[in-house]
């Protein structure tokens, strides 16, 4: 299949006959989601004992898998890339010593139900329980796709009066399950709501509709969305196969409508976990407008273990796209700290060695250079930013960087409870 080949519902016997309204319909897409073995087995060919594995998974995580996303699959391979992120298999029911139920720990920096703050100066409101499709590897399984609930009325005002009360939040990503899943009317009444607060600077919205379910995307909501600038829209597309005709004009919609878009995939072992699918998946979500912006390293949700690869596998994927292609199409390999750390870069080493005078680099070639120190590199800044900020305004290393402090330390520290100084 080329990479731009619109989806095809007659080569599904069970899709053959549906009119093109109705199939460009997302909420008729969502309507007609396969959310059971029975249902899926009259789209793709099931085997007796995969059939019952997958029952006995469906227990535990549900299954929706729209149409357009389940005609997407190859009927030929039980193992493709679009059939492993949808449909449920037996190995979910493993569950390993280091799976974790809330893995982020969402849930410990949350002031009010639905958001969490961790950072200072933004957060994640959490709006939706429901997806359009749920994927396999979800981090957030243990809430999303248990029950088709959006956030209630309470919930988001509470989360709203907390952002409006609190004047360092000028970054707010919403997200879910997936918040395209709310009717137009209900998210824009969220989005007025946030704009009307000042001191909002900048809305991200987290999406995987432009991948599993092209339809949402209208050039009339991309233009509701539009009226609340600055706002950005990250999406998921895992592999290129995911981008489709209609992917790509889902995206086209909401590029032409002025938002800025990036694209979060997951490392997922037997999906994406190969430089040459990752260099083909980056090339081709800068054809169609999408910045290549994280790769996530797999977060350790119970029950996905099957699809976590090492660490060493993303720095490998990096490795082979720095320099190899375009800076722009280079994405950010990340580790979403257990506990809730938040996100760790990881890439491989470019800075050999220093010295006061010289640094020492390689390229992605394997050429090593020097870089020659400035005869004084020493120099304290003197702009008007730094000249009215306090010195302990700087958090974590970059505060140690900055001001006089000698050392982070954690809070329980044996040494110093030895010595009596804590
Ligand atoms: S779209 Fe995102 S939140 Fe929804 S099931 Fe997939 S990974 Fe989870």
């Amino acid at each position: 299949m080329s990479i731009h080949a619109p989806v095809n519902p007659q080569k599904v016997p069970l899709y053959a006959d549906v009119p093109p309204e109705d199939w460009n319909d997302w909420r008729w897409q969502m309507r007609h989601a396969l959310r059971n073995a029975e249902d899926l087995g009259q789209v793709i060919p099931l085997e007796r004992m995969e059939k019952k594995g997958m029952e006995e998974s469906l227990q535990k995580f549900r299954m929706a898998i729209t149409p357009y996303y389940a005609a997407l699959i190859d009927q030929n391979r039980e193992d493709g890339p679009i059939r492993a992120q949808a449909v449920p298999n037996v190995l979910e029911l493993v569950e390993r010593p280091s799976d974790l139920l809330d893995p982020l720990s969402e849930e410990g920096d949350s002031p009010v139900p639905g958001l969490t703050h961790r950072y200072p100066d933004r957060v994640l409101l959490l709006v939706t329980r429901v997806c359009a499709m749920y994927c396999r590897h979800c981090t957030r399984r243990r809430t999303v796709g248990q029950e088709d609930s959006h956030g209630r009325p309470e919930e988001i005002d509470m989360a709203l009066q907390y952002i409006s009360s609190h004047e360092e939040i000028r970054d707010v990503l919403i997200s879910g399950g997936d918040p395209f899943t709310l009717s137009t009317e209900r998210l824009e009444s969220i989005l007025s709501r946030l704009r009307a607060i000042p001191h909002v600077e900048i809305i991200r919205i987290g999406s995987r509709t432009p991948v599993v379910l092209p339809q949402r995307i209208t050039p009339a909501f991309a233009a509701m969305l539009s009226r609340y600038q600055p706002l950005y829209v990250n999406t998921h597309f895992n592999h290129y196969k995911e981008i489709t005709a209609e992917s790509a004009q889902a995206c086209a919609n909401l590029a032409n409508a002025g938002i800025p878009l990036g694209n979060q995939s997951v490392l997922l072992k037997g999906v994406n976990d190969c430089p040459r699918i990752m260099k083909k998946l980056v090339h081709e979500l800068l054809k169609i407008r999408v910045k290549p912006y994280y790769i996530y390293q797999c977060d350790l949700s119970m029950g996905i273990g099957h699809f976590r690869t090492s660490i060493a596998k993303g720095e490998q994927i990096i490795e082979s796209l720095r320099g190899h292609t375009t800076g722009m199409a280079v994405p950010t390999f990340v580790v979403d700290a257990p506990g809730g750390g938040g996100k760790i870069p990881v890439m491989p080493n470019y800075v050999l060695s220093h010295s006061d005078r010289h640094t020492v680099l390689r390229n992605y070639e394997g050429v090593i250079t020097t870089y020659t120190e400035p005869d004084e590199p020493y120099s304290e800044c003197h702009c008007e930013l730094c000249r009215e900020a306090s010195p302990s305004q700087e958090n974590g290393v970059a505060g140690l960087l900055q001001d006089d402090r000698l050392s982070l330390e954690p809070t329980v520290l044996q040494r110093r409870r030895r010595n009596g100084s804590s």
